[in-house]
């Protein structure tokens, strides 16, 4: 099926390089890969299947890169500092494959971008696989090329082809990570990821809900749906299917589980959607919203496709129709253009929406995006004292809204344990997403709890499960 130009397939895993590969990893013995992410929950998507190629091909996993036999960095290029992290990252590894033959491959976004698969060859001679997104399904016949035919591989282009079938091996315990959606079309000035990414592109329903029956049989408890504008989703597909309409089908399926999605954009958020989310037990009561600026003028500059009121309507529809519901957002400060009483319309937003979880930035410009173009007069240091008020801000709201919340009821899925002097400390998400922790046992873990609310910390609920 070809539709909107991409190209759709199912992994084939006959491939003749998958035999091929599989009989030499059988010659050697036991090969171990490890695979880190950096970034988005999609990135961590991508390596969950990048993770089920390796095993298809007969390689274990191991949490300890430097015994492994190969190394992978899925990385991202959403801001700067990530990409930093990543080149001094790479950069350390060099010792490492001096002392051992050790296979190591950088993919994903960063690498994605023009001309950084060819700066990353230059400058580490020791990297044996560069490869972009997208191109996960082809990772057997790079591997060939690099474990059998002992050639260096660097993979500069792009593809839109929407892969199904891959193997996949989860990496979480309770939540099951579903993409509905790959790359975006929204390029807002400052972003990268439609370079990096690609043409919006749904999944047809039929393998979505079918990757979701399969999560659940597995026994997860979370299933996360993941798309850069989840709210669109659909568009292109010839069936009559939206977002809101793929949740009801997911909200049916039989079983004890509850269903999150990143992320929304506040300008595709449709009532239908609110609606489905307001009557749907499945689904959790909580959005999150990127505002990136409370100010016309730098929404517009953003290319966000809405106003400050319109986006202050939204939330207002949102939390009369679903109370008790939670909303996050993002933020971004200092964009280029953006003077300080644009940032006081942020902080002013901010104050009046009281977000339950907010995630802030600094602009960080990149290269071939509109806003990389733009004048950026601000100093860096005076964006860091923004930074400062927002966050402070954000903390005296954090510390209002988490008050409000003592004494609640709270139904958490604990997902983490710490121990400490035989004392077991759960952690865990409720219904609306915020971290909750409460004494338990290890037995807990992946059940479905109720807790109330005894105190709070700016991060977490404190509770007792009742
Ligand atoms: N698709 C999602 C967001 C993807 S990137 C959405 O549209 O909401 C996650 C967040 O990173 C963005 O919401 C934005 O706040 C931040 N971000 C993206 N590009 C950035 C840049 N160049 N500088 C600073 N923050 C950025
Ligand atoms: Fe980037 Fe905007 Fe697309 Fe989000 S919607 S991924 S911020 S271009």
């Amino acid at each position: 099926m070809n539709l909107l130009g991409n190209v759709r397939f199912d992994f084939n895993q006959n491939a003749n390089s998958i035999d091929e590969i599989r009989d030499y990893v059988q010659e050697k013995g036991e090969l171990s890969y490890f695979v880190h992410s950096y970034g988005c929950q999609q990135n961590v998507s991508d390596s969950e299947r990048i993770c089920g190629v390796f095993e298809l091909l007969g390689l274990t996993h191991t949490l300890n890169m430097e015994n492994s036999d190969f190394i992978i960095f899925n990385t991202c290029g959403v801001r700067h500092t990530a990409n930093e992290r990543v080149w001094s990252h790479i950069g350390a590894l060099k010792d490492l494959k001096q002392s051992k033959n050790v296979i190591i491959g950088v993919c994903g976004c960063m690498v994605q971008q023009k001309g950084i698969a060819e700066q990353l060859g230059v400058r580490f001679p020791f990297l044996d696989l560069i490869f972009g997104t997208n191109l996960i399904h082809q990772l057997p016949e790079f591997l060939k090329e690099v474990l059998l035919e002992r050639k260096r591989v660097i993979v500069t282009q792009a593809t839109d082809e929407i892969v199904e079938k891959l193997p996949i091996k989860r990496g979480l315990n309770i939540r099951c990570l579903v993409p509905v959606m790959y790359g975006c079309d929204n390029f807002c000035s400052y972003c990268v990821v439609p370079y990096v990414r690609g043409k919006e592109r749904s999944r047809v329903p039929e393998n979505v809900i079918a990757e979701v029956k399969k999560g659940l049989q597995e026994g997860f408890k979370e299933i996360l749906l993941l798309g850069q504008n989840v709210n669109s989703y659909g568009k292109g597909l010839p069936s009559q299917i939206n977002f809101a309409k793929l949740l009801l089908a997911i909200n049916k399926l039989p079983g004890e589980f509850r269903v999150r999605f990143l992320t929304s954009h506040p300008k595709d958020c449709s009532s239908e959607l609110v609606a489905v989310v307001a009557q749907s037990k499945k689904i959790c009561k909580q959005f999150h919203l990127p505002v990136q600026s409370g100010s016309n003028k730098v929404l517009k500059l953003m290319n966000r496709g809405y106003t400050s009121e319109e986006y202050l309507e939204l939330i207002a529809h949102i939390r009369e129709q679903i109370p008790g519901v939670t909303i996050g957002s993002d933020i971004i400060a200092g964009f280029p253009g953006e003077t300080e009483e644009d940032f006081l319309e942020t902080l002013e937003l901010i104050k009046r929406v009281k977000f339950d979880q907010l995630f802030t930035f600094i602009y960080s410009p990149r290269e071939g995006t509109r806003a990389a173009q733009m004048p950026d007069i601000v100093p860096r240091a005076e964006k860091k004292v923004w930074f400062k008020q927002l966050l402070s801000i954000q903390n005296e709201v954090y510390d209002e809204q988490n008050s409000k919340r003592i004494g609640e009821k709270k139904v958490v899925l604990p997902e983490q344990v710490t121990e400490s002097s035989g004392k077991f400390t759960l952690w865990g998400k409720c219904d609306g997403g915020l971290g909750v922790e409460f004494a338990g046992t290890e037995a807990l873990l992946g059940e479905f709890v109720t807790i109330v609310i005894e105190t709070a910390t700016r991060r977490n609920l404190i509770g007792v499960k009742i």
